[in-house]
Formats: structure tokens, C-alpha cells, sequence
């Protein structure tokens, strides 16, 4: 089955095509993203007037890109999927409404995915990965561990109860004056670092319940940096390092202890799989490596191309979704808030 998938849910336009035979990995012929990189570097995040405007002015054409990349023509598709949230609505409303318009033309099924579901589903689309498994979703708007039992079906065990994940090395770079998005720039600057130079607080460190709480963690860093300001190139590597190494110390802890809420609950998990942007950072999936290692649990991480919002993601999730014998009305509006525990439950979705 061939699917595409476009993204605009925040501050990528993306689109992909994705072929999907049986229970394996997927194949991904196509995954164009143009990121609005320059658009919001001035404001040190996401304007969403902005951001809606660029992702109507880029689609047509990363549409175009990822058919003709792909070799596919609208009537060979078998599905049109698009992120119909979490998200900024001004964005949402413009994949939505160009993949219910492309789904008309093509005459196919037309998927309102969830694009939390669909950071989930990633590990099956590189890997296969088989229900169930334990899930680490971090990313710029989520830090959640989520037990992911099958297409829809999906429990949450833990989330932050203040910052997430990324929103926390994007503010500690906008602090020590670094680009945005933050996280590659803070992991940039760790490496010639000392991580113990700051003896940053690990919130929520031994909790059996998987939760997070970052904003005390980020606080610390704020503290630090002023005190010692102002700040050479070094002390900002130091403090990158250090704040890198306690972050990376709380998400190995807290996966340990999602870990065992879902033995608990569900028994064992076919895999520990990371997604969203957050993934990408080498520090994070190097001890999620070990942790799994010492758990005995496969460790799966999409490459780095697949952690951060694409459309490849979607189609694959519209892909799991079609194969069930699932699509979704043209009226399906947009859900700016869209928790993942009720993906199953989505209205739209007729069986
Ligand atoms: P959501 O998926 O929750 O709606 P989002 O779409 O903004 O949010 P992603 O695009 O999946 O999230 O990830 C972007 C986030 O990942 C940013 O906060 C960014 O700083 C962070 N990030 C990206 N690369 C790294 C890295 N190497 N280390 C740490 N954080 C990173
Ligand atoms: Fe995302
Ligand atoms: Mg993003």
C-alpha cells in the first residue's frame, strides 16, 4: 500500500511517501521537509501567524517534490494522510485541507493522523518493532513514557509535570544566548564541556512514578550562568555539559522506572523505543543504550532524519491506520490539543 503523508503542525512542511506490505518495516520513497528555519531565528521560537503563512507557501511544491520523488502519481496512492494535530491550528488547517483536497482528486481514503501517534509509530516503520513496547516521547511540546499496545491504543505512564524535554535545552540555549532550536546547538557546545563542573539538580531522581519535572533543572542552569557571568565560551560549554549530563541522568532514570510500571502492568515490552526530537541527542540515546542493555530490552532510536517532524512518519501512521480498515471523514476538523491516550478514541475515525 502507498500513502502519502504530509506535516505542518508546527514549524516543518513536509510531505512523504511511504509503502507498507505486511507486518514489517515500512519503505520510505520519499520524505521532503523543508523546516522554517530562518523564518522564526529572530524570535527565538515558532510565531504561529508565521508559520501558518510559510507552510502555505511551501506546500504545493514539497508536495510536488515528494510525488516525483517517490516516482508516484496521485492515482496510484492508496491513502492521503496528514497531521490533523497536536499542534498551531493556523498550520494544521492548511495540511489538513490540502490532504483532504488531494484525497478527493485521487479518489482514495483520506487519515487524520495524530502526530504524537505518529513520533510512536516510528519504531515500527524503521524496525517493525512489535506491540507491545515501551515508549520515551520527548520532543519541543512532550516528555511523555507511554505503553503503546496497538494502532490507537495507548497508556500513558508518566509525563513532565512542567517543561518538556526539548522546551528545556531550547530555553536554556535561548539563555546562554545560543540559535534555535536549541537542542542541537546545546549538544554542539556540551561536547567541549565539563560535565561535572555544575552539580545540577535531577528532579523527580528515584520516583517510582515515571514523571518528569524539568523547570527546576532549568532554573539551576539560569542561577548558575548568573552568577558566574559574564560568560566565556568555556564556562557556556560547562554549562551545557553539565545540564546535558543531568538531563541525560533523569531520562535514564525515569525510563527505568516506566520500565517497571509497564512489566507490571503489561508484562514485557517487545522493545524500549525513543522518539521525537529529542532522540537525536547522542548523550540521551547512548544511555538509553545502556539502560536497555541492562534490562535486556532492544534498544530502538530512529536515525536522526526521522527523529525530528516529517512526513514520512505520517504516511507510515495513516498506512497502520488504513490496513485496519481505518479512515476518517472530510469534515474531521482540526485538533489543536489532541491527547495520545485518546487517539483510539477519535470520533472521526469509522471502523
Ligand atoms: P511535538 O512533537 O511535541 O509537537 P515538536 O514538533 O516541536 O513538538 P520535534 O520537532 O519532534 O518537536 O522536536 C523538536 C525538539 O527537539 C526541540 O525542542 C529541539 O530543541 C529538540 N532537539 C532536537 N535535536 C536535539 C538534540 N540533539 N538534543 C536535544 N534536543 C534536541
Ligand atoms: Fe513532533
Ligand atoms: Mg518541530
Amino acid at each position: 500500500m502507498l500513502v502519502l503523508g504530509l506535516e505542518t503542525t508546527c514549524d516543518e512542511t513536509a510531505a512523504a511517501v511511504v509503502r507498507r506490505e505486511g507486518d514489517g518495516p515500512g519503505q520510505i520513497l520519499s520524505n521532503v521537509v523543508r523546516a522554517q528555519l530562518e523564518e522564526h531565528a529572530a524570535f527565538g521560537g515558532v510565531v504561529p501567524e508565521i508559520a501558518a503563512r510559510a507552510h502555505v507557501e511551501a506546500l504545493d511544491g514539497v508536495i510536488a517534490a515528494a510525488l516525483s520523488q517517490a516516482n508516484v502519481g496521485l492515482r496510484e496512492l492508496d491513502g492521503v494522510a496528514a497531521a490533523a494535530g497536536p499542534g498551531l491550528v493556523g498550520g494544521v488547517i492548511v495540511g489538513l485541507t490540502a490532504a483532504k483536497a488531494l484525497a478527493i482528486v485521487a479518489q482514495k481514503p483520506f487519515v487524520a493522523v495524530n502526530h504524537l501517534e505518529a513520533h510512536a509509530l516510528t519504531a515500527r516503520l524503521t524496525d517493525g518493532v512489535a506491540f507491545p513496547y515501551l515508549l520515551l516521547l520527548a520532543s519541543g511540546g512532550h516528555t511523555q513514557l507511554i505503553a503503546v499496545l496497538g494502532v490507537g491504543q495507548h497508556v500513558r505512564l508518566g509525563t513532565t509535570v512542567d517543561d518538556a524535554l526539548g522546551e528545556a535545552f531550547d530555553k536554556v540555549a535561548k539563555m546562554l544566548g545560543l540559535g534555535y532550536p536549541g537542542g542541537p546547538e546545546v549538544e554542539r557546545r556540551a561536547t567541549g564541556g565539563d560535565p561535572a563542573r555544575f552539580a545540577f539538580p535531577r528532579p523527580m531522581f528515584g520516583r517510582a512514578e515515571p514523571d518528569f519535572s524539568l523547570s527546576g533543572l532549568k532554573t539551576a542552569v539560569r542561577l548558575a550562568a548568573e552568577r558566574i557571568a559574564p560568560l566565556s565560551e568555556q564556562d557556556v560549554d560547562d554549562l551545557c555539559a553539565s545540564f546535558q549530563a543531568a538531563a541525560t541522568d533523569v531520562v535514564a532514570n525515569r525510563v527505568r522506572a516506566g520500565y517497571r510500571l509497564f512489566s507490571a502492568r503489561f508484562g514485557l515490552p517487545s522493545a524500549i523505543v525513543a522518539a521525537g526530537g529529542v532522540a537525536a541527542n547522542q548523550s540521551i540515546r547512548m544511555a538509553l543504550k545502556r539502560l536497555s542493555g541492562e534490562l535486556g530490552r532492544r534498544l530502538v532510536a530512529p536515525p536522526l532524519a526521522l527523529c525530528g517532524d516529517n512526513g514520512a512518519m505520517i504516511a507510515w501512521a495513516g498506512a497502520e491506520r488504513l490496513a485496519l480498515g481505518l479512515s476518517d471523514d472530510l469534515d474531521f476538523a482540526p485538533r489543536p490539543r489532541w491527547p495520545l491516550d485518546i487517539a483510539a478514541a477519535a470520533p472521526g475515525a469509522k471502523a
